[in-house]
């Protein structure tokens, strides 16, 4: 029989789970600017942790102004009039991107792996969740790449009027850490769909995957300069991001408080266009008629998916009154049958914190209802 989610509709096709890669290489540590390594203009270099095992991975070249300077230049000249890029056809942006899905398919063992060693998510989740999300946003955005369509407008007189969509420019873009590859390719994939220029930097806990990408997007055939990605810290990289002159749009995924520096840092440099995706207290409400076992199951869910480093975190519950008792009481019950350990291996049911840093309390905060 054929599996049913909790409302009946039939559950998600899934390929089947793999064992994770025992031997996984990392060969990309630099910078990647023109569809080059670089190493970083300072000299440095950052540690990059396994936050499971605690050991170092490998060392990653880091970012600053200068290497966002760098980096902005080749997006720039990518995005010039008359470049490959801009004189592509939109068709053929859909095909490139149509092209990272397929090599993001091949890969998707590679890069599941990766993601959980460098940020501690089950492999799992990895394989079957993001790398799945990363593939189909890829598909998605690749498909509207030649349906951006402008409007007519009749307006009075005797005038043909209309308004066209022209992509932005350079985009710089900012992602965290606990969902690195979908982050990279929800930033990447509609403002190339679009026909921008990006320069990324992923985020100093988990840079391995999005340097992965860019050996893809090189082998994909994306021309030199269309995307950059500048490993680096916050206040460095990401700071220089945020106040160039020459950044037409910032997006950035992260902490409310980073995301009020952001957008000051654009006020106060060119007024570049700012989208901010920040953090939430996403609140479950259950009612005394729920069915109970499926609401403690899902709010369940909904507060421990990846440790609770979710922004969408299911922290706070209001429940009402008659079932309060017992539903706090079945929540407990259920929580201490959490599997900790190595997010590698089969059965864990939680893995670590990203880092010793940004572990935090998952705190579940439920609330009467009456
Ligand atoms: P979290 O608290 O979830 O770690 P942050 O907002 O600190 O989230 O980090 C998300 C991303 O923002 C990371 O890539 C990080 O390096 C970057 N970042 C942190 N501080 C700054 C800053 N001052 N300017 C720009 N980017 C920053």
């Amino acid at each position: 029989m054929k599996k049913q989610g909790s409302d009946g509709s039939p559950a998600p096709v899934m390929p089947p789970l793999p064992e994770p890669l025992k031997d996984l290489k990392i060969e990309h540590t630099k910078i990647f600017i023109n569809n080059e390594w670089h190493n970083s203009v300072s000299g440095k270099k950052f540690a990059v942790f396994n936050p499971a095992t605690e050991e170092k991975i490998c060392e990653v070249e880091e970012g600053d102004k200068a290497d966002v300077d760098k980096a902005v230049k080749a997006a720039r000249k990518a995005f010039e009039l008359g470049s490959a890029w801009r004189t592509m056809d939109a068709s053929e942006r859909g095909r490139l991107l149509n092209k990272l899905a397929d090599l993001v398919e091949r890969d998707r063992l590679i890069l599941a792996t990766m993601e959980t060693i460098d940020g501690g998510k089950l492999f799992s989740t990895s394989y079957l969740m993001d790398l799945g999300a990363c593939i189909k946003t890829l598909r998605y955005y690749a498909g509207w790449a030649d349906k951006v369509h402008g409007r007519t407008v009749p307006i009075d007189g005797n005038f043909f009027t209309f308004t066209r969509h022209e992509p932005i420019g350079v985009c710089g873009q900012i992602i965290p850490w606990n969902f690195p590859l979908v982050m990279f390719i929800w930033k990447i994939a509609p403002a190339l769909c679009c026909g921008n220029t990006v320069v990324v930097k992923p985020a100093e806990q988990t840079p391995l995957s999005a340097l992965y990408m860019g050996s893809l997007i090189k082998e994909a055939g994306f021309p030199p300069g269309v995307v950059n990605i500048v490993p680096g810290f916050g206040p460095t990289a990401g700071a220089a991001i945020s106040h160039h002159m020459d950044i037409d749009k910032v997006a950035f995924t992260g902490s409310t408080e980073v995301g009020k520096l952001i957008k000051e840092a654009a006020g106060k440099s060119n007024l570049k266009r700012v989208t901010l995706e920040l953090g939430g207290k996403s609140p479950n409400i259950i009612f005394a008629d729920a069915d109970l076992d499926a609401a403690v199951e899902f709010a369940h869910i909904g507060l421990f998916y990846h440790q609770g480093q979710c922004c969408s975190a299911g922290s706070r519950i209001f429940v009402e009154e008659p079932i309060y008792d017992e539903f706090v009481r079945r929540s407990i019950e259920r929580a201490k049958k959490y599997t900790l350990g190595d997010p590698l291996k089969p059965g864990v049911q939680q893995g670590p914190q990203v880092s010793k840093i940004t572990s935090f309390l998952v705190i579940l905060d439920t609330t009467i209802l009456d």
